[in-house]
């Protein structure tokens, strides 16, 4: 799940100064849960911004906001609804498809902060720094990219006390909790492997995945 956090409201504001007639969009995925871009918080901004002297033509909670056609298509309802700013409450993914539908400035109501778990509501813990390269399997499910301080892919810095990271003491050692569980798997061979360090090399932007040409290299 990607994981948002609103903007300060004041930011917000400033963004869209000099927009008159604003439609916003949340999304019913990720910034639902994150409660950033859900019925209720596009509900309240419109309130705001309507007490902020805005014309808030409309409202609409997109299914999955970073789904390109699926936008296109809930944008229909707008079609004869003249707007010259769209506010933007999910993801920088979700606030992109947008910018790829209309023709006017789109602006984010909300940061981007991580890929993580939901641990309970409202509680959420970075698991993934989308890397393209997982190695997972060989260290137990626990990713050392995301969960250790300093990004490690061969073993600990050695600077842990009492199992936690010496950068925070509380927070678990990734590489302490790395060999204990390989080690309840019966599978401590797999630290005799070693991991290409990550580096950025992986990493060429914009990325982009096609599944159906992937099929037909096979
Ligand atoms: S190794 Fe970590 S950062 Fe890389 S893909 Fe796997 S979970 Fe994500
Ligand atoms: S103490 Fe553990 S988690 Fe912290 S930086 Fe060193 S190896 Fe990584």
């Amino acid at each position: 799940m990607i994981i948002t956090k609103s903007k300060k409201l004041e930011d917000v504001l400033d963004s869209l100064k000099g927009a008159k007639k604003v439609l916003i969009t949340g999304c019913a995925e990720c910034s639902t849960v994150s409660r950033t871009g859900g019925e209720n918080e596009v509900k309240a901004m419109a309130d705001t911004l309507t007490a902020n002297g805005f014309e808030v033509v409309g409202t609409m909670v997109c299914e999955i906001g970073c789904n390109k056609n699926n936008v296109k298509k809930e944008l229909k309802q707008f079609k004869d609804t003249p707007y010259d700013a769209v506010l933007v409450m999910s993801c920088g993914d979700g606030v992109q498809t947008m910018a790829g539908n209309v023709d006017v400035p789109v602006y984010p109501a909300s940061d981007t902060m991580f890929l993580g778990e939901v641990e309970r509501v409202t509680l959420f813990s970075q698991a993934c720094k989308m890397c393209g390269d997982c190695v997972l399997g060989r260290t137990a499910g626990v990713c050392p990219i995301t969960k250790c301080a300093k990004s490690l892919v061969n073993g600990p810095c050695g600077g842990a006390k009492n199992g936690k990271c010496e950068t925070n003491p509380d927070v678990d050692c990734a590489w302490i909790l790395i060999y204990n569980r390989l080690k309840k798997f019966g599978q401590l061979d797999k630290l005799e492997v070693s991991n290409d360090d990550k580096g950025h090399k992986i990493n060429l932007y914009p990325a982009t995945i096609n599944l159906k040409e992937e099929k037909a290299n096979e």
